[in-house]
């Protein structure tokens, strides 16, 4: 039965050889980080800042938005709560961003790069990051969404530094970010990938689209060989920086146990999921999960990649 397997969640995500990795929510505003907390999350490795916004057709001033994250922060003292800086455009419109008119909106002025048409309105982001951090006991660390260069990375750490934000990040949810990420992690502290976007840009398949569902699924051998070369570039060099997962990705158990077999470092998800991934990595020692990961790496399709790991994982067939 599901519940002899799923015990409750005791805010320790770690591998059945003791390896840790630990387990975080990603959150929407302060509500949801409240119930993260009583779900014993380790802390915040996604907050969708644009959600405390969505509908607003002006940009929230500093002070509507160090309230905003402030109640995010007060619910993690000593924990860490990863920012992600306003992330507009595509699926999630903010009318005061972003154009609605443009012909390819996935493609287009969205995330980061709203930084080219409309200066200012990060900076005041941070500084409101900033302040809200301020008063609370949270670890705050920041980063920037559809990051595709080095020089964007560059540019944002810069930023954080100007705000006097100690731990700069980009999200790896482009290809090309994926590839150059080994340099990219020279200029910032921590990556984190979106397999969200990462899975829609490799595969060229609208995430929105059902028709396409088929070839936008994280478990495209190609998008797992870029999460590859993602934690090979922090790898690489000697950095040795977090990489964590904060897409939807990181919420299935099996794909979890192929993430951390890949190296990834950190895995943030929907507050509900907690629970069976952490149980599922218990299951497994970190020699174990890289074999898992293999499997799934070399597989010639999604759907073998996903039959070979849940034939290597006896104890999914107990979750149900
Ligand atoms: C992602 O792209 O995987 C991600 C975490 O961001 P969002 O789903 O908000 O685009
Ligand atoms: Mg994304």
């Amino acid at each position: 039965t599901t519940s002899a397997v799923l015990s409750v969640f005791d805010g320790n995500g770690r591998l059945k050889d003791g390896h840790l990795v630990p387990l975080l929510a990603n959150v929407g505003g302060a509500k949801d980080a409240v119930k993260a907390a009583a779900a014993n999350a380790q802390g915040v490795g996604l907050l969708r800042t644009e959600f405390c916004f969505l509908g607003r057709d002006t940009e929230p001033t500093i002070d509507e938005q160090v309230e905003a994250y402030r109640g995010v922060f007060d619910a993690f003292p000593g924990k860490k709560v990863v920012v992600r800086t306003l992330d507009a455009g595509a699926d999630k419109p903010l009318p005061f961003l972003t154009d609605a008119t443009e012909p390819n909106p996935a493609l287009g002025v969205r995330g980061y790069r709203t930084d080219f048409t409309s200066p200012g309105v990060l900076e005041r982001q941070l500084q409101a990051i900033a302040l809200a951090a301020e008063g609370t006991e949270a670890l705050v660390w920041v980063m920037a969404p559809m990051i595709s260069t080095t020089d964007e990375a560059e540019h944002f750490a810069g930023l954080c530094a100007a705000a006097g934000l100690q731990i700069p990040g980009v999200m790896v949810e482009v290809p090309s970010a994926a590839i150059m990420s080994a340099s990219i992690l020279t200029h910032v502290e921590f990556v984190s990938l979106g397999t969200n976007d990462l899975t829609q840009y490799a595969m060229a398949a609208d995430r929105q689209l059902g028709p396409l569902a088929a070839l936008n699924t994280p478990w495209q051998p190609a998008v797992l060989q870029l999460i590859r070369l993602t934690a090979a570039g922090s790898e690489a060099e000697g950095h040795h920086k977090p990489v964590g997962v904060c897409g939807e990705a990181a919420a299935d158990p099996a794909l979890a146990v192929v993430l951390v077999g890949i190296g990834v470092t950190t895995l943030s998800m929907t507050a509900r999921s907690l629970s069976a991934v952490a149980a599922v990595l218990a299951s497994v020692t970190l020699a174990e999960a890289r074999e898992i990961a293999a499997l799934a790496l070399t597989a010639p399709t999604a759907t073998e990649a996903k039959e070979r790991v849940r034939a290597a994982l006896p104890i999914l067939a107990e979750l149900g």
